[in-house]
Formats: structure tokens, C-alpha cells, sequence
């Protein structure tokens, strides 16, 4: 009986576990110091004036669409090949999410096909670099200059990632990260916004914590004080002390958790490299791949099983898997609402039927990629046309 693989193994150590127990003992467990110095070294890690730490991508994707002045009746774009997060929040502001197809080879959001998305409601483009590929930002960024539009990044794979030698983080408008369990770095549940704004970064951390005039880190320090004022009414998406002290030691070991998750993607390349049923990820030229997920694609021309079936037999292997993701335009909510059909998205629709995410983390071993391999091999030899 062989181990079964998981699809996602988090990677901490001794150094959060000393971090979270000293925030316990400092006796100041919510937003605080440790929430100041983490959004300091997050915002030095990627390059942007500011950083706001908040407790999820999702309440960053929020705030960052209110900062930005989306109300009811506009428009935001988002592309299909996506999780819930990135649309759902357009839906908080009561605007609407409108959906746009992706590439063949990246599975981002086609450059080419936002502009016929774009009417005189849209305010704002939201891509996701898909898996840690960064989007296509120059014509992104040009498309959003021509049509006055704010550009937010969904970051939340994209820890570390470059675009023409710039970190992911300082490029457009506003990036989001998310720190949950199964991101490149996690503090269990949390998240950030960064931008080079300093209005944008102000109306984030007031509206992050209850719209209040001053945060609770102001307040209570000795030369705070008791008086606060309420500006807006706010939402609660603050960080704690307790999430930023592991977020502190996770930030330390990024760069060394990227170099394990680069070799081990270069590993997967090269053994799965002569086999044509199986499209391994693109990477453009100009870009470092962060390599949150590795997708394979299927091509099932070649092939006598389908991609549900291929899973079930990766199962059968003990080797956990998962698909990244159901494009939103299939899901009951979006299909109704947005009166989708599953062809309007020809390429999402496609890769859909033949995407399959590949576990890939730090802790995994050379053993353990090529165990995958060969039950990737075992299964596409067995189901040849
Ligand atoms: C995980 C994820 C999010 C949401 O992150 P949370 O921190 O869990 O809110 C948003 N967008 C994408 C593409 C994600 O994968």
C-alpha cells in the first residue's frame, strides 16, 4: 500500500511556531506591531509605497473595487477562468461582473477580447495571473489608459512573480494577494493590497477597519489616545498580530520556497516532456512564473478517457489532484444572472474539459514528482487511441 499523495502540504516550521508564541505572550493578539512591520516588509518585498494587510484576497478584491469608486450599475471585468473571490466581490458593490475568455497557452485573460467587453459603465479590469503566469500587463494597462479604467490585480498566485524583470505588486493600480492555507506563502487566512497611491492606500486601511478616523494600532499606543472618529461605514477585514507574525516568517523563506517550486515545475517538464498527449504549462519569455499551481492540459484527441476519468485514476494512485478552476460562466449563479452560454467562452470552455493541477509544493521530494510522473506516464500509455 503505497502513501497517498496530498494535493497541498503547507510548509511551517519552528520559526512560526516562535513567532505566533511570542505574539501570544506579548498579550496584544490583534492588528498591531507585527501587522505594521509585515505590511513594511511586504510592500520592500514587491516594490510598492504602500501596503495594506487585511484578513483575506477577498477583502482585499473588495476594498480595492470600493477604493476605486465601483457602485451600483457599473461594470468590472474578470475573466471566467477564475475562482469565486474575483467575481463575488464585484457583486458586494452591487455592480456587475463581466466576464471575459482567456488565452490557449496561459489560460489568462485574452488581452484581445477586453475591449469588446468594455462599454461606458465599465470602471475597472481585474486579471488573475493565472497559476503565477502574469497576465499580458502592457496591454492591459494600455487598454485601461485609453478607456480611463482602474487596473487590480488578483495576485492571490502571483507571490513571487515578475513581469518584463518588475515584481508583481508594482505594476498597475492596485495588486491583492491572499495568504490562505494553500497559497505560495500563508498565514492561515489573510491577505494584502499594495499600490503606489497614497488616497488609494488611505481609503483602504480606513475601510478595513469599520471606516474608523484612526486604526486600533494608533489607539492604543501610549501616544494615542481614546478618541475616534467614524468617517464611512466600514467593514471589519483587519489582520491580526497572530496571522502577521507567521506571515513575518513566511516572508523570509518566499524566495526559498519559489526556488524549490521552480526546480520542482522543471522537473514535471522534463519527465512528462515527450509525451504529446500532455500540454505542459507555456511560460512566456519576459515573465517569472510564481508556480502557485501547475496545470497540465490534456489533449484528448489523443486519448481514449476523458479528464474526469484521468483523475479518478491519478486518485486510484493515491496521488492527490485538483482542477484550477471551473470557469464562473458554467456555474448556476453566473450562467443565470449574466445569461451565459458554455461556448460564449470557446478556450475556457475547452481547456476546461482537459485541465488538471498536478500537486506541487515546497516539501515535496524529487521521489515524490517522479512517483507523479510515472502514474501520469502508467495512465496516458494505458489510454492511447
Ligand atoms: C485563493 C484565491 C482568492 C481568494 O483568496 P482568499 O485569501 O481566500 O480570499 C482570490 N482569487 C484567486 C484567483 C484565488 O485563487
Amino acid at each position: 500500500m503505497v502513501n497517498f499523495l496530498p494535493f497541498h502540504v503547507p510548509e511551517l516550521g519552528e520559526e512560526e511556531i516562535t513567532a505566533v508564541v511570542e505574539v501570544i505572550q506579548s498579550g496584544w493578539l490583534t492588528t498591531g506591531a507585527k501587522v505594521k512591520q509585515f505590511e513594511n516588509e511586504f510592500a520592500a518585498m514587491v516594490g510598492a509605497r504602500h501596503a495594506v494587510a487585511v484578513n483575506s484576497c477577498t477583502a482585499a478584491l473588495h476594498l480595492a473595487l470600493e477604493a476605486s469608486g465601483v457602485r451600483e450599475g457599473d461594470e468590472v471585468i474578470v475573466p471566467t477562468m477564475t475562482f469565486a473571490a474575483t467575481a463575488e466581490v464585484v457583486t458586494y458593490l452591487k455592480a456587475k461582473p463581466v466576464l471575459v475568455d482567456c488565452t490557449r497557452d496561459t489560460l489568462n485573460i485574452a488581452p484581445d477580447r477586453i475591449e469588446e467587453a468594455i462599454t461606458l459603465r465599465t470602471k475597472a479590469i481585474v486579471p488573475v495571473h493565472f497559476a503565477g503566469h502574469p497576465c499580458e500587463m502592457d496591454q492591459i494597462k494600455d487598454l485601461a489608459r485609453t478607456h480611463h479604467l482602474r487596473v487590480i490585480e488578483d495576485a492571490a498566485h502571483a507571490l513571487p512573480a515578475r513581469y518584463r524583470g518588475k515584481m508583481i505588486g508594482s505594476l498597475s493600480d492596485i495588486t491583492c494577494f491572499s495568504f490562505y492555507a494553500t497559497k505560495n506563502i500563508t498565514t492561515g487566512e489573510g491577505g494584502m493590497v499594495t499600490t503606489d497611491n497614497p488616497d488609494v492606500a488611505a481609503r483602504i486601511r480606513t475601510m478595513s477597519l469599520h471606516g474608523l478616523s484612526r486604526d486600533a494600532w494608533n489607539r492604543y499606543t501610549a501616544q494615542g489616545s481614546w478618541y475616534y472618529e467614524i468617517l464611512y461605514p466600514g467593514f471589519k477585514y483587519n489582520l491580526t498580530d497572530i496571522a502577521a507574525a507567521l506571515g513575518l516568517a513566511q516572508l523570509q523563506k518566499c524566495e526559498r520556497f519559489w526556488k524549490a517550486r521552480d526546480r520542482l515545475a522543471g522537473l514535471y517538464d522534463e519527465g512528462l516532456r515527450d509525451l504529446p498527449e500532455i500540454i505542459r504549462p507555456h511560460i512566456d519569455a519576459h515573465v517569472q512564473h510564481a508556480w502557485h499551481l501547475y496545470v497540465i492540459q490534456l489533449d484528448l484527441d489523443r486519448l481514449r478517457i476523458g479528464r474526469n476519468e484521468f483523475i479518478e485514476r491519478l486518485q486510484h494512485a493515491q496521488v492527490g489532484c485538483s482542477v484550477h478552476f471551473i470557469p464562473l460562466h458554467l456555474h448556476p449563479y453566473y450562467r443565470d444572472t449574466g445569461g451565459y452560454r458554455p461556448t460564449d467562452f470557446p478556450t475556457a470552455h475547452d481547456a476546461y474539459q482537459r485541465i488538471v493541477s498536478l500537486p506541487l509544493y515546497p516539501r515535496m521530494s524529487d521521489h515524490d514528482i517522479e512517483r507523479v510522473i510515472s502514474v501520469v506516464r502508467d495512465i496516458v500509455q494505458g489510454s492511447r487511441r
